[in-house]
């Protein structure tokens, strides 16, 4: 599937509107990483392109990631799993893939919930599966995904649907690796209230600076509701369930560090957002495809 760099990579439409690093489609409502990245293509499977040549940084990186990420990591992969998984699956010996693993912590909790359960992993860079790891997760090369003629019968994307430079070949791609009756489960961030309130009121501070934090070139597409039924809109897929909730991955420090804020003040209310988040801010789409 090609992107034309004028169109929205979702609905083809193109009425986009840039601002600063980002477009917001008027039609579908994704928010864009824009003008597309030149080496876009390197972020979905044609890693081959991409040099990947320094395993000892990469894994060191992930266990930096990891030390601030995995115990929120932990609770949200259990409900993850219980969210697609029934649990008389228990018994048997089903297939997972976790697309986008990473150093492969998911695997570890996949494995205490389903024992008999053989979890196999992919990420464009194959060096970031942890060592430690290994034993837990069946790599799958980058290079050997797509010809591989493993089937499963549930597959992971967790928070890697905005990483995906096309989603749309993304979710063709796993639809074929998907046994009939089998489930995809994702889970990827939305844009709340705070997006149209921040453009409206306080474009160029506030706004701004959300989009300086949420939107990257690894972040390369947040999603409206409208945009995600339409990219997933795949006649051998059903939207089984859809919802929207609260969910961070890392500490609220993080996040104003990533937006750049520097204001006491700022940083005060931003903690104080982050602590009611669950109450004011769905900012996560979960939902399940099923292949018929
Ligand atoms: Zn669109």
């Amino acid at each position: 599937m090609d992107i034309e760099k004028n169109n929205c990579k979702i609905c083809k439409s193109k009425n986009l509107k840039s601002y600063v690093h980002t477009a917001k489609c008027t039609t579908c409502g994704v928010l864009l990483y824009y003008p597309y990245p030149d080496d876009d293509k390197t972020l979905l499977r044609k890693g081959k392109n991409k040099k990947w040549d320094n395993q000892k940084s990469d894994q060191e990186a992930v266990l930096i990631h990891y030390s601030r990420s995995s115990k929120n990591n932990h609770s949200l992969f259990t409900h993850a799993i219980s969210y697609l998984i029934d649990s008389d699956e228990r018994y048997n010996p089903i297939k997972i893939l976790d697309f986008g693993g990473g150093g492969g912590q998911f695997g570890l909790i996949c494995k205490s919930i389903y024992p008999m359960s053989e979890v196999f992993l992919t990420d464009i860079n194959d060096n970031l599966l942890l060592d430690h790891n290994r034993s837990i997760n069946t790599q799958i090369k980058q290079k050997d995904f797509e010809k591989s003629s493993i089937i499963f019968d549930y597959i992971f994307l967790n928070d890697v649907f905005e990483h995906v430079s096309d989603p749309k070949d993304t979710i063709s791609l796993l639809a074929k690796k998907l046994k009939r009756g089998g489930k995809i489960f994702i889970d990827t961030p939305r844009q709340f209230w705070l997006y149209p309130f921040t453009r409206i009121f306080f474009k160029k501070s506030i706004y701004k600076k959300l989009l300086f934090g949420t939107v990257s070139k690894n972040h390369l597409q947040i999603w409206t509701k409208n945009s995600f039924k339409m990219c997933i809109d795949n006649s051998i897929l059903d939207l089984k369930k859809y919802d929207e909730l609260s969910e961070y991955t890392m500490p609220p420090k993080y996040y104003t560090e990533n937006m750049g804020i520097t204001n006491p003040i700022l940083i005060l209310l931003s903690h104080i957002f982050y602590t009611f988040s669950r109450f004011i801010a769905k900012n996560k789409i979960l939902a399940v495809l099923e292949k018929k």
